[in-house]
């Protein structure tokens, strides 16, 4: 810090020198440059004051205001491809430098700087950011989500020491305490805000903690990122539900700002008859009762409908309940919902998928006998909205005893002022503003969506909130605020040496509860990280 700030003093009297004291000898130049250019034409052209001559000097008063701040924030390096395409903002780039140089420790206190959740990320990720890492043009992408939970799980101490933030007076009510809502929280948090978390589970958490299965994410991970929030000093109170335990307009009158995050808790229905028949369920309460311990009693055939991550997640589990599984999807399989490696980690464990096909009928009296099906020739219309169209003449039919319906969810939002509220939807900007002003939302509720674009609404509507709550002075600190890019310690050269790529080992089946991906030792991560080709040094700064 104190080498930025001697930097922007240098270029204070004299411009570009800050930049040449840093090594930034081709920004220096730049601006010295400009400059001395400037002085010369200045001095060719000035015919005394008039308001041309005002102008000038104007313009000259900008350039040297840009020429310090350039030389505090420092080098500009281009993103890597895996940190433009990360929705969450978290810049992979950095933490893999860093853990290659064996400072998992500072990896993942930089983690932590962005997102309050490495440890999931590191287990659910869609990961958009692998598919352009550069890497693949050479042999094989770097494996970015992964190393993240490698860092998580290794470095993550629960005795770790968090710097105490200092309150600016403001507060913030966040209501639910899901990953949207702990981002957004977490982030306010950081910048000083008093946040109170309303949840009305008696853990906070969401989706995360309710309903996907351990075999992808243990109660633990979650459970510890949790406590890192609650250090920071975010207060979660758990049991809390606003429009019984407490009013939203109590929320309005005791806070200077709220945040809406929800999620989406009522699972869309079949419409077909099926609250009726014994043997079926929906999706979520399914996974809740069997995280929770208490799995409903399934027979020995189930058949889940819907070809999303709820879908395939209660397929695993009513698996490893001893149930043979049929998946019944409305979408081919190259457009299911779903990441390629989680339907085919599905096919190997025994679900019998079956594309293109959505649900006429329910079938039985008072038990589950099966469901008949119809064709469906395509999910989505010319606009790419969901608007299935079916043949009714494909016909088939699917047996089974326990029937689990995962077709998506919706958010309750009957505790929330009318105002707000059209078809069924807050009604939103993009800055997650509500009409109603100092309200805010995001997350499922506003969109459904993963868990990464749930930490981006979070990020995104803290910024905002910060906005509108201390306006100038938070434009300046963003304006202010820098990335610095660690330089590694080795050739870049060598990373093109490291040819073997990690592979991820594999612990669960379909005979246990076992969590599915297991912990790979330390030394394979680092040589992972150190396949990365350090793509921001690659491509130079200025
Ligand atoms: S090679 Fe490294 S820096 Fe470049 S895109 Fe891949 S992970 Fe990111």
């Amino acid at each position: 810090m104190k080498k930025r700030i001697r930097a922007a003093l240098i270029s204070f009297f004299i411009p570009g020198g800050g930049q040449i004291y840093r090594k930034r000898l081709f920004s220096g130049l730049f601006f010295i440059i400009i400059f001395a250019s400037s002085i010369l034409f200045l001095k060719v052209i000035w015919r005394g004051f008039h308001p041309f001559s005002y102008f000038i000097f104007f313009s000259y008063l900008i350039l040297w205001i840009v020429n310090i701040i350039d030389a505090y924030k420092g080098p500009f390096y281009f993103n890597a491809p895996c940190d433009s395409y990360c929705p969450a903002e978290i810049k992979p780039s950095i933490y893999i430098s860093l853990l290659s140089e064996e400072k998992g420790k500072e990896a993942l206190n930089r983690i932590f700087d962005t997102v309050p959740f490495p440890g999931t990320l590191g287990r659910i990720c869609t990961a958009p950011c692998e598919k352009p890492c550069s890497r693949s043009g050479i042999d094989e992408f770097i494996r970015i989500r992964y190393l993240k939970r490698l860092i998580f799980d290794y470095e993550h101490k629960e005795d770790s020491i968090i710097p105490i933030i200092k309150d600016n007076g403001q507060k913030v009510a966040i209501i639910g305490g899901g990953v949207a809502g702990v981002t957004c929280g977490y982030n306010l948090r950081k910048k000083g805000y008093k946040v109170v978390v309303f949840e009305r589970e008696e853990t906070a958490g969401g989706m995360l903690i309710l309903s996907i299965p351990d075999i992808r994410l243990p109660k633990w991970v979650v459970e510890k990122e949790i406590s890192h929030v609650k250090k920071t000093g975010v207060e979660i109170r758990t049991g809390v539900e606003i429009g019984k335990d407490k009013s939203f307009k109590d929320l309005q009158e005791e806070f200077d700002a709220i945040f809406i995050a929800t999620g989406t808790h009522i699972c869309n229905k079949l419409k077909l008859g099926e609250e009726k028949l014994n043997g079926v369920y929906y999706g979520l309460s399914f996974l809740k009762l069997t995280k929770y311990g208490s799995p409903p009693s399934i027979g020995k055939e189930t058949v889940v409908i819907g070809g999303g991550y709820v879908g395939l997640d209660v397929a695993l589990t009513a698996l490893r309940l001893g149930s043979k599984v049929s998946l019944i999807s409305l979408e081919k399989r190259e457009e299911m919902p779903a990441k390629e490696e989680e339907i085919n980690e599905a096919i190997e464990e025994g679900i019998n998928i079956k594309s293109c096909w959505g649900v006429s009928e329910i079938l039985g009296e008072t038990n589950v006998k099966g469901v008949k099906l119809k064709f469906c020739q395509s999910v989505y219309d010319e606009k790419g909205d969901f608007n299935p169209t079916f043949d009714e003449n494909i016909n088939t039919e699917e047996k089974c005893d326990t029937l689990i319906i995962c077709i998506g969810q919706l958010p309750e939002l009957e505790f929330l002022p009318g105002s707000i509220i059209k078809e069924d939807k807050i009604i939103v900007d993009k800055g997650f503003r509500t009409p109603i002003p100092g309200v805010f939302t995001g997350g499922d509720v506003r969109s459904p969506s993963s868990v990464v674009d749930a930490i981006r609404d979070g990020k995104r509507a803290a910024r905002s909130i910060d906005l509108y709550l201390r306006g100038f002075q938070a434009r300046l600190e963003n304006l202010l605020s820098f990335t610095e890019y660690p330089i590694p310690g080795y050739p870049i050269e060598s990373a093109l040496k490291e040819k073997e790529i990690l592979t991820i080992p594999l612990k669960g089946d379909a005979t246990n509860f076992e969590e599915l991906e297991g912990k790979c030792p330390y030394e394979e991560g680092l040589r992972e990280s150190r396949r990365c080709l350090k793509c921001p040094i690659r491509y130079g700064n200025f």
